[in-house]
């Protein structure tokens, strides 16, 4: 996911093209961003993204649905903002208050704010139902399963606290004083963080480009808060971690899924005979299982919140490549005659036409 130039956009709105898990891959069929956008402004053209910058208004509803943060709008860091929210005294987040649209944090924002504070933040969804973004709800369906996605993880790893919704709004005059006593601790949260979100900032960057800033905040919540969790390694699939496993029968090493991986979390040995996968940097884009061509990488059940935290690095296949006789070539070698598939699918289905040949 190499950052680039390629960026549209709407003034204050940008859509990162290179950062679009569509452009890393021509297959890939991502639209999470388009099925929350009001306006019909991001669209799939030739199957790639675009952003069709007249129909923009800039409401940031659908930029915390991206995987990949290829979508950001300058008046609003969903990722500073959760850095600073600790300091914060008045744990809600409202549009109304201090935030762009909720639409605009993902789980993994949700899910940090609520490990890291005393108190989990409670979202204001007082406002969804006459708002003008809220088109078919999509915004609000979207924000609603985020909080359901989050509390669902907190619940599972025995956190105490559960992010709450404000359903109604409160009186008039109760809003103007809580949106005054809300801006004026933001701006100090603002001028006090300022120096640890700019490092903060400098060292993400530094340690990792490839994978989106928000999931590094959620591998750093969880470290933080692991020793109160009551469980940390899970059976069930999650909608938040992906497990890769790489069949060692079905794999020929052909390292199309490492190429292609646009997080780099799967990589190869330093020796190239083998797959090393990184559980905390996958963002479960399917590209790897679409591109393999004889289906030898899958999504396994489970996660481990301790492998994830630590960034511990697991090795799904290794082979011992030999070199094959009939075409001399090196191939991963899995037990029998030294003879690769290529070659051995060639003898299966030509074999007989060149017996056929002999005796003729
Ligand atoms: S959500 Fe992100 S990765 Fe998916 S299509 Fe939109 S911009 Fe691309
Ligand atoms: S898992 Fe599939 S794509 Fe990846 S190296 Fe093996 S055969 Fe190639
Ligand atoms: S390992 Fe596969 S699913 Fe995970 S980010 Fe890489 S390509 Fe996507």
């Amino acid at each position: 996911m190499a950052m680039s130039s390629f960026v549209q956009k709407s003034n204050l709105f940008a859509f990162s093209a290179a950062s679009c898990l569509r452009n890393d891959y021509y297959f890939n069929d991502c639209r999470l961003c388009i099925d929350v956008c009001p306006e019909g402004a991001l669209n799939v053209v030739r199957n790639k993204l675009m952003l069709f910058e007249t129909d923009c208004i800039e409401c940031a509803g659908c930029i915390g649905s991206c995987p990949t943060e290829a979508l950001t709008i300058e008046s609003f860091d969903p990722n500073a903002y959760t850095i600073g929210f600790k300091e914060q005294e008045e744990k809600s987040l409202s549009c109304k208050k201090d935030t762009a649209c909720l639409g605009s944090f993902d789980v993994h924002h949700l899910i940090t704010m609520a490990l890291r504070s005393e108190e989990p933040p409670v979202c204001d969804m007082a406002h969804c139902e006459e708002c003008p973004i809220n088109k078919e709800q999509k915004v609000e369906t979207a924000i609603r399963t985020k909080i359901a996605i989050a509390n669902d993880f907190m619940a599972k790893v025995g956190f105490e606290g559960v992010i709450e919704t404000l359903e109604e709004r409160p009186e008039e005059n109760q809003r103007r004083a809580l949106f005054r006593k809300a801006f004026d601790a933001t701006k100090e949260v603002v001028a006090d963080s300022s120096d640890e979100i700019a490092i903060t900032l400098q060292n993400m960057q530094r340690i990792d480009t490839d994978v989106s800033l928000k999931y590094i905040l959620l591998k750093n919540a969880i470290k933080e808060k692991m020793g109160a969790f009551t469980t940390t390694n899970f059976k069930e699939k999650s909608p938040l971690f992906f497990k890769k496993i790489i069949s060692f029968d079905a794999c020929t090493n052909c390292g199309d899924c490492v190429q292609f991986c646009p997080t780099h979390a799967l990589i190869a040995t330093s020796d190239k005979q083998g797959i090393l996968f990184s559980e905390s940097k996958c963002v479960g884009c399917g590209i790897c299982d679409h591109i393999c061509k004889t289906d030898a990488i899958t999504t396994a059940d489970g996660f481990d919140l301790v492998t994830i935290a630590y960034d511990r690095v697991e090795q799904l296949v290794h082979y011992e490549m030999v070199m094959c006789h009939e075409c001399r070539c090196p191939y991963p070698y899995r037990g029998g005659d030294p003879i690769c598939d290529r070659c051995s699918d060639f003898k299966k289905d030509f074999g007989g036409m060149f017996t056929l040949a002999r005796d003729l």
